[in-house]
């Protein structure tokens, strides 16, 4: 390949919240042999913040969503020479939380918990400043943005000027969230999260299959552009979008066994059903890609109009095999914001 002077990627994530927007932001600083440094945003996301929160609950919101976009990133970009995870944030007291021990509100210790797991993330402070997100989150238009916004901080580059890390302590801000412990029924409560955690996979922050799809296809630019002289750009192309979806099915599909019957490989690494029916292979989905699944549902009852259960369902088998697609597709249809809205059946 031609693209051989690329040395190494480093990603930086960032993250920011007001009363009205949580904001993340990643960035990729891209070493390459005998050229400049390159600095550039990779993905960006922007989502009104949930009610009546308090600051530091929301700063942590944001700080779990970046956590959950740079799992996503790392899962495309898997292979690639990335070496090392930053994530900044101007809160001290998510920090602080992020860092510390001690038994904290429910609310505090979920996402903090789901933070921690993800050890190869490095935790920073970085000046309100010289925070991207922070222009994100106080909703700024994307045409007042200016380099800070698309590039990041400039010391990004060097790690030697990197800002100063204030100590981090426990204050009055993140002691309001500090409980008493009360063993047994915390014990209960904790068994609970973690099964609810093996659920909450990267997946779910996509609020539809489209928007998944869009985010990857530029990730996986991305890694084309830095290796490549030919630079993809422009609007997204059928075969990028398409490339997308075999990477999201191929890893529905992982925890599948060979073994299983009536189930074949095609010539792009897609398992399909073979059954008795010429010519229909549908794509295989198992349940346990519930949340891939969920989405594919939505994006097709969207597709036919807000359609029923049963249209839903027809136009699905059309493509693909889902065990338990009719109980998949009623939970889809039941949870859809456009349907409860607008297409409320008359009594
Ligand atoms: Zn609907």
């Amino acid at each position: 390949m031609h693209g051989v002077s690329l040395t190494r990627v480093i990603l930086h994530g960032f993250s920011d919240a007001s009363k009205l927007a949580v904001s993340i932001a990643a960035y990729a600083v891209t070493t390459y042999i005998a050229a400049p440094v390159q600095q550039r945003l990779l993905v960006a996301k922007s989502r009104i913040a949930p009610k009546d929160q308090s600051i530091p609950r929301l700063e942590l919101v944001a700080a779990h969503t970046l956590s959950r976009l740079m799992h996503h990133v790392k899962e495309v970009l898997k292979g690639e020479r990335v070496e090392e995870y930053h994530c900044w944030v101007d809160s001290t007291t998510v920090l602080y939380w992020i860092k510390g021990q001690g038994t904290w509100s429910q609310f505090v210790r979920n996402r903090t918990k789901a933070i921690q797991d993800k050890e190869y993330l490095q935790w920073h402070h970085v000046p309100t400043a010289d925070n991207p997100s922070d222009q994100g989150s106080r909703g700024m238009a994307p045409s007042k943005m200016g380099e800070l916004w698309f590039r990041g901080p400039e010391w990004l580059r060097t790690q030697e000027e990197w800002p100063d890390q204030p100590e981090v302590t426990e204050n009055s801000e993140n002691r309001k969230e500090r409980i008493k412990p009360k063993h047994e029924k915390q014990l209960l409560v904790k068994v609970k999260e973690e099964t609810n955690e093996t659920r909450d996979t990267l997946l779910s922050k996509y609020a539809s299959y489209w928007k998944l799809l869009r985010v990857t296809v530029f990730l996986k630019r991305f890694i084309h552009n830095c290796r490549n002289h030919k630079k993809y750009k422009g609007p997204l192309m059928t075969e990028e979008l398409h490339a997308a979806e075999k990477f999201w099915i191929i890893q529905g599909q992982a925890t599948v066994s060979r073994a299983d019957v009536g189930l074949k490989k095609d010539e792009e690494g897609i398992l399909r059903c073979v059954g008795r029916v010429p010519h229909y292979h549908p794509v295989f989905l198992p349940r346990n890609s519930k949340q891939l699944a969920s989405l594919i549902v939505q994006q097709v009852h969207e597709q036919m109009l807000h359609g029923g259960v049963s249209i839903t369902m027809c136009r699905m088998r059309e493509k693909y095999w889902i065990p338990k697609l009719r109980s998949l597709a009623k939970t889809v249809i039941h949870n859809c914001n456009v349907c409860k809205r607008y297409l409320k059946k008359p009594i």
